[in-house]
């Protein structure tokens, strides 16, 4: 199914990236699709402000698997469309109330633009939620997540924020960092942040052998721009 809210681009051969152009670009984040031999998996789950699932394309019978890198709203706002939905244990608890204090969804509801365009006729911003999406499995580092052919370890990368996570595909090099690292401005001082925190976790990236990085916003990167990116902000 086709639906016009999500721009959807083939990365590789496993790989889909969506994002949602009509959505504020502060939080307008990136969708990643990977399809696995066995099972299928989905790295964040952008706002929420139309259905996801159906324009994913999913194989009737194959597993699924949504994730958080995070408990951000524009990270989790299609989660509740899954039935198995991952996530880190940090704020494990609140996936099943989802509360502004942590998803920052009120910040959203009181922006002048949210949207370039309405996600559905007489959308309001104030009516805006985020459905409850309890976790069905809590992440913590070194858990594996297998797709079959390939899999992917947890990374606990917080800095950003508590209970960021990524994800490391050894075998192929191929790195998902949520808000921990991405190709735009990074931010570090937003309520939950923790400078400290974020160098270390941006030591730690330094050393990790990736081919190619896709973040929870900007464009990809490869090892060279990631750690570009990372001595950009060590030097702050
Ligand atoms: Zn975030």
């Amino acid at each position: 199914m086709s639906d016009d809210w999500f721009v959807r681009r083939s990365v590789d051969r496993q790989t889909t990236l969506l994002t949602e152009p009509y959505v504020d670009s502060y939080f307008s984040a990136n969708i990643w699709l990977v399809r696995g031999s066995e099972v299928d998996l989905v790295v964040d789950t952008g706002m929420g402000l139309r259905p996801l699932r159906p324009v994913l394309d999913l194989t009737p019978g194959k597993p699924v698997l949504a994730l958080a890198t995070h408990i951000h709203l524009d990270h989790v706002g299609g989660l509740a469309e899954f039935g198995h939905r991952l996530g880190p244990r940090q704020s494990a608890e609140a996936f099943a109330t989802m509360p502004d204090a942590l998803t920052f969804a009120d910040e959203y509801r009181e922006i002048a633009e949210p949207v370039s365009r309405l996600p559905s006729p007489g959308w309001v911003p104030a009516d805006y939620r985020l459905m409850p999406a309890p976790l069905t499995r809590i992440l913590d580092e070194g858990d594996v997540i297998d797709l079959g052919d390939r899999s992917f370890r947890v990374l606990e990368l917080p800095g950003h924020s508590p209970d960021g996570i990524g994800l490391f595909d050894e075998k192929n090099g191929v790195f998902f960092g949520g808000d921990a690292i991405y190709d735009e401005e990074l931010l570090d001082d937003i309520p939950g942040s923790d400078n400290a925190a974020y160098r270390r976790t941006m030591e730690r990236l330094k050393t990790l052998p990736i081919r190619i990085g896709h973040g929870g916003h900007g464009p990809s990167f490869d090892a060279k721009r990631m750690r570009e990116i990372i001595d950009d902000y060590l030097a702050k």
